[in-house]
């Protein structure tokens, strides 16, 4: 896996000397999966390049150092933890709503070195209406949530004016990028040009589309989830 790992790192530009950390992640991630349900993809490999190296791509397109990051349906920590093992000056945020997912995240991310890691046990749409955290984010990422006209309401309220969402979607995703244009401009965003990479070492081709925060969230999203998904935006 190391050799994975380095070689993927340096083939997305990113430092190689980071590849034990990702690897340290990889092997607690497939130790926590025996007790609880983190991972599909258990084979080292493919944990190494559709987990690791995916969720690097991002560091790769958007200069990280210094920001405040919060992952949304971060999961196990995807791609949120991975950004802060190639790029440990973010400040990192992760936020899931189910809690044994939250519980394993705060054992592990102590072990994973470098500054300390706010983890967030609840609902996105809740959380987005706390002052606390509202509008209060350089950057939020999500993978693998919600389509992006409902993920725009769960992740946008966060992030300040002038900061931006990354969505980690498959290459193809015209049409999903189509519907949740309305969503996005009510929401206060203006998209960006989408950033395209291959994941190395595989043939896979992935699409991080990115927002703009161009003006504040109107007070009444982010909406219950309820509501979200009925009439989306
Ligand atoms: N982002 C991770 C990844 O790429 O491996 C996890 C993806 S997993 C398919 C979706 C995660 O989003 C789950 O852990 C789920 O609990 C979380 N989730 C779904 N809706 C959410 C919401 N409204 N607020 C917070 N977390 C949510």
């Amino acid at each position: 896996m190391n050799a994975i790992l380095t070689d993927g790192l340096r083939a997305l530009g990113l430092d190689p000397s980071r590849a034990p950390i990702l690897e340290q992640y990889a092997s607690l991630l497939l130790e926590g999966n025996r007790v609880t349900n983190l991972t599909a993809i258990t084979a080292p490999d493919e944990v190494a390049r559709l987990h690791m190296l995916d969720c690097a791509a991002v560091a790769a397109c958007i200069p990280l150092a210094g920001l405040r990051v919060l992952d949304v349906g971060t999961g196990a920590g995807f791609p949120g933890l991975v950004l802060r093992a190639v790029e440990p000056s973010i400040q990192l945020t992760l936020l899931d709503s189910l809690g044994k997912r939250t519980d394993w995240l705060r054992e592990t991310a102590p072990r994973l070195g470098g500054s300390e890691v706010a983890v967030l046990h609840g609902r996105a749409e809740e959380y987005g209406r706390d002052a606390a955290l509202r509008e209060q984010f350089d950057l939020v990422t999500s993978r693998a949530v919600a389509d992006l006209r409902m993920l725009a309401e769960l992740c946008l309220p966060f992030v300040r004016v002038g900061g931006r969402f990354a969505a980690m979607k498959a290459d193809a995703c015209a049409q999903e990028k189509a519907q949740a244009a309305h969503a996005v401009e009510m929401l206060g965003g203006r998209f960006l040009a989408d950033e395209v990479y291959t994941i190395p070492g595989t043939e896979i081709t992935r699409r991080l589309v990115l927002v703009e925060k161009a003006a504040p969230t109107p007070a009444q999203y982010p909406r219950r989830f309820a509501r979200i998904r009925k009439s989306p935006l």
